[in-house]
C-alpha cells in the first residue's frame, strides 16, 4: 500500500487536503482526509469520500465518440481529431466558443484548454455563473477577495454569517463555529430560510435571523444608517481609509430606518438592533456567502454589506473568498499573448450563453469541466443551441453527461487523480502541487494532453503545444514556489499542502487604492455611485413563488449525477414548501407539485416544512432530466438575465407558480 497526497478538485472553497491509498498493483483503495492540511484537518465531506464510485464507475468513457447518422458511436482519437480539424477549417475566432468551467479546479486542467482557444482567437465567457455578482460587489469596495484567515475563526469575538449555508458549502469551518458558540461568543446567521447551518448554530446556542428573500440589502443599508446615527462610525479614521464616506452617509439617510427595514424584512426591530450591536459593540467577524447575491441587484447587495463592514472598521475580519491570496497562473498557462494580433477576446456573459448559442452565434464550441446543458440557467436555450446542425460541439468529460449527449465529438477525460496539477483555494490559503496518482482507463486523456492533441491536429504554432503535461506541471510548480517561504518550499516540492503567509483581509486594490464606498467604476458600469437598493427586485419576473435553488450536501453541482450512491442519498423529494402554502395549494408531504413559468414546467416530489418561508419554493440540488416526468432539469426554469453590475447569475430572482399535481410520487426521501 502507498499513500499519495492531493487536493479535492471540486468547485468548493474548502479545497480539502486528501490522501489516496493505492494497492501494490496501482489500484485505488480509498480516499481519506489529509491531517497535514491545516484547514480541512483530515476530513473529507461525505460526497467526496465516495469519489471511488466515480473513479471506477462502469459508465466512464473509455474511447472518443463521434456522431454518425444522428448517433454517437465509438471512434479512434485520430478520427475524432480529424473531425475537429475539419469542423474548424476557415472558422473565424469569434465563431469559436470556449465553454470550460470549474469541474476540475486544478490550474492546468482548467486553464490549459484556454491556451489553445486563445491561439484560435476564440470567444470566451466571463465565468459569471457562480460568484460574478458577489465578486464584483466585493472588488468594487475592497479590491481583490483575500479575506481573513478562517483558521483563526475560533479566536474571533463572535461571528455574523450572512447568506451562507456553511453545512452545505463551507463545512470545514463548522468546528470553529461550534467552538465559538460553546465558548459563549455570539454567533448569528442571517438567511432567507432555515438552512442546515441555521439549525446547527441554534443547536449550539447561536441565533438565526430569517429575512424575506431579496430584502437583505434594505436591512444592510438601514444598519449603515443606524451606525452613522448612533455615533458608531469613527468618521475621522474611516475617512482616511474610505473614499466616499460622506457620499455614503448622505445616501443612507434615504435608506429605511432600522424599524422600517425590520418590517420590510419580516423581523422585529429588536432583532435589527441586536444585529447593529453585534457589529458596533461586539465587533464580530463577518462571513459572507455567495448565493444570496444571485439576484438582479446582487452586486449592489454585496457592496452594501462591504460598505457596512467598512464603516464599522471591520474589514480585516471579513471573509467572502480568498482567491486573491494566490498568484494568478493565467499568463503562464492560458497564454493570452498567443492570441492572433489585433484580435481581442470577445467575452460573453456566462449566464446568457444559452441565448447566444441558440441564436447561432458559434460554428464550433469546446466544452470541458462543464455540463452547461444542466448547470446553466435557461437550459432549454442551451440545449437548443448545442443541438444546432450548423454548430460542431466538442465535449471532453469523464461521462456521457447531458451536454455530451448533444455533442458531435466526445473525448474521454482523465479524472483529477490521473493528472498532475496545482491546486489553490477560494476559501483558505493552502496550495498544493499534486502528482498523477492513478492510470486512466482505456483511452481517457487529461486536459493538457487532450488539448495539445487538438492543437497539433489544427497545426497551431509549436509554442502552443510543445511543452507536455509534465513540463507544464514543473513550470507551474516553479512559479508557485516563488511565493512560498523557504521553510515550506521543500514540503511543497514534495507534494504536501502548504499555507501562504497571512495577508490582510482586504488589499485595497481598487482604482483609488482605498476602500471605495463611492465607486466611480460602478457608475461607469451604469450602477449607482454608492450602493442602493430598489425594492422592486425582481422587476421582470412573474409567478407567486420565489424559486430558491439550494445546494445539497450529498451531490455537487452535476458532478455526482452518474453515481447511484450519491443520488440515493439525495432522495426524490426535491422541493420544499411552507406548511401554510401547502394547505392553500392542497398539497401534502410526500405529494407532487408542478413548478411552472414562461420558460418551462416540471413536476417534483415535495416535502412540507417551516424551514422555508411563505412564498418560497426551495429545490435542493441539481438532478437528472430523466428524474422528472417531463424529462426536464431544474435550470429550464431559471432566469438567464445577468445581474446588475457583475453580469453574474441572478437565478434567485426566478419566480414560478406552484400547483398540486396528480402525478404519482415515488418519494424515497431519506432525510
Ligand atoms: S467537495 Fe468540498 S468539502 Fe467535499 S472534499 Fe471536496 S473540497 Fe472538501
Amino acid at each position: 500500500m502507498t499513500l499519495h497526497a492531493t487536493t479535492c478538485p471540486l468547485d468548493c472553497p474548502d479545497a480539502c487536503g486528501m490522501l489516496v491509498e493505492r494497492d501494490v498493483s496501482g489500484g485505488l483503495v480509498k480516499l481519506t482526509g489529509n491531517p497535514a492540511h491545516g484547514y480541512s484537518g483530515g476530513h473529507l465531506c461525505g460526497k467526496t469520500a465516495l469519489f471511488k464510485d466515480v473513479q471506477e464507475s462502469a459508465d466512464r468513457l473509455h474511447t472518443p465518440l463521434l456522431r454518425e447518422s444522428g448517433k454517437l458511436v465509438p471512434a479512434t482519437w485520430d478520427q475524432a481529431l480529424a473531425r475537429i480539424a475539419q469542423g474548424l477549417r476557415g472558422v473565424p475566432g469569434d465563431r469559436i466558443l470556449g465553454l470550460g468551467y470549474a469541474g476540475n479546479m486544478g490550474q492546468l486542467a482548467r486553464k490549459y484548454p484556454t491556451r489553445v482557444l486563445n491561439a484560435l482567437g476564440a470567444t470566451r465567457h466571463d465565468g459569471g455563473i457562480c460568484d460574478g455578482e458577489a465578486a464584483c460587489g466585493f472588488e468594487l469596495v475592497f479590491g481583490r477577495a483575500v479575506g481573513c484567515d478562517l483558521e483563526q475563526l475560533d479566536g474571533a469575538p463572535g461571528l455574523l454569517i450572512w447568506g451562507c449555508d456553511l453545512v452545505r458549502t463551507v463545512q470545514h469551518s463548522l468546528p470553529r463555529v461550534r467552538a465559538l458558540c460553546r465558548s459563549g461568543k455570539p454567533v448569528v446567521v442571517v438567511d432567507v430560510h432555515r438552512s442546515d447551518t441555521v439549525r446547527r448554530v441554534e443547536a449550539w446556542g447561536g441565533k438565526a435571523v430569517i429575512v424575506h428573500p431579496g430584502s437583505d440589502a434594505a436591512l444592510l443599508l438601514a444598519l449603515a444608517r443606524e451606525a452613522f446615527a448612533t455615533g458608531a462610525v469613527d468618521r475621522a479614521a474611516r475617512a482616511e481609509d474610505c473614499a466616499g464616506l460622506a457620499e455614503f452617509e448622505a445616501q443612507v439617510q434615504d435608506a429605511p430606518t432600522l424599524e422600517d427595514a425590520a418590517g420590510q424584512c419580516g423581523i422585529t426591530p429588536e432583532t435589527a438592533r441586536e444585529l447593529h450591536a453585534l457589529l458596533a459593540e461586539r465587533r464580530v467577524w463577518v462571513k459572507a456567502g455567495i448565493g444570496w447575491t444571485r439576484r438582479f441587484q446582487g452586486a449592489n447587495a454585496m457592496r452594501a454589506l462591504c460598505s457596512l463592514v467598512a464603516v464599522h472598521g471591520l474589514e480585516q475580519s471579513f471573509h467572502f473568498e480568498s482567491g486573491g491570496s494566490f498568484p494568478s497562473f493565467t499568463e503562464l498557462i492560458a497564454r493570452p499573448d498567443l492570441r492572433p494580433e489585433g484580435v481581442p477576446p470577445r467575452v460573453v456573459p456566462h449566464v446568457a450563453v444559452g441565448r447566444s448559442l441558440d441564436a447561432g452565434d458559434y460554428t464550433v464550441v469546446f466544452v470541458w469541466g462543464h455540463n452547461p446543458a444542466v448547470t446553466l440557467p435557461d437550459s432549454l436555450a442551451v440545449r437548443r443551441g448545442l443541438s444546432r446542425d450548423d454548430c460542431l460541439v466538442v465535449v471532453h468529460d469523464l461521462f456521457l453527461t447531458e451536454t455530451a449527449e448533444l455533442a458531435d465529438v466526445v473525448l474521454p477525460a482523465a479524472s483529477f487523480l490521473e493528472q498532475a496539477d496545482l491546486y489553490t483555494s477560494y476559501g483558505h490559503r493552502y496550495m498544493q502541487a499534486a502528482q498523477r496518482i492513478l492510470e486512466s482507463p482505456g483511452e481517457a486523456c487529461g486536459n493538457v494532453e487532450t488539448f495539445r492533441r487538438i492543437a497539433r491536429a489544427l497545426e497551431l504554432p509549436a509554442e502552443v503545444w510543445s511543452a507536455d503535461a509534465e513540463q507544464l506541471f514543473e513550470e507551474v510548480r516553479a512559479q508557485a514556489s516563488e511565493v512560498i517561504s523557504a521553510d515550506d518550499r521543500t514540503r511543497f516540492l514534495a507534494g504536501e499542502p502548504v499555507k501562504l503567509a497571512a495577508d490582510p483581509g482586504v488589499d485595497r486594490k481598487t482604482n483609488s487604492g482605498r476602500i471605495e464606498l463611492a465607486s466611480a467604476e460602478a457608475a461607469r458600469r451604469g450602477g449607482p455611485l454608492v450602493p442602493t437598493w430598489n425594492a422592486a427586485d425582481p422587476p421582470r419576473e412573474e409567478g407567486r413563488f420565489q424559486l430558491h435553488c439550494a445546494p445539497t450536501k450529498h451531490t455537487h453541482n452535476s458532478t455526482y449525477l452518474h453515481s447511484a450512491r450519491h443520488l440515493a442519498r439525495v432522495g426524490d423529494s426535491r422541493c420544499t414548501l411552507h406548511p401554510d402554502d401547502a394547505v392553500e395549494l392542497g398539497v401534502v408531504d410526500g405529494g407532487v407539485v408542478r413548478l411552472s413559468n414562461a420558460r418551462s414546467a416540471l413536476t417534483l416530489g415535495v416535502r412540507i416544512s417551516a424551514d422555508v418561508s411563505r412564498g418560497m419554493v426551495r429545490v435542493d440540488g441539481l438532478f437528472r432530466s430523466i428524474d422528472t416526468p417531463e424529462g426536464l432539469g431544474l435550470n429550464t426554469l431559471t432566469v438567464s438575465d445577468p445581474g446588475d453590475l457583475g453580469l453574474g447569475n441572478s437565478y434567485y430572482s426566478t419566480r414560478v407558480d406552484v400547483a398540486r399535481s396528480d402525478a404519482r410520487s415515488d418519494s424515497t426521501d431519506p432525510r
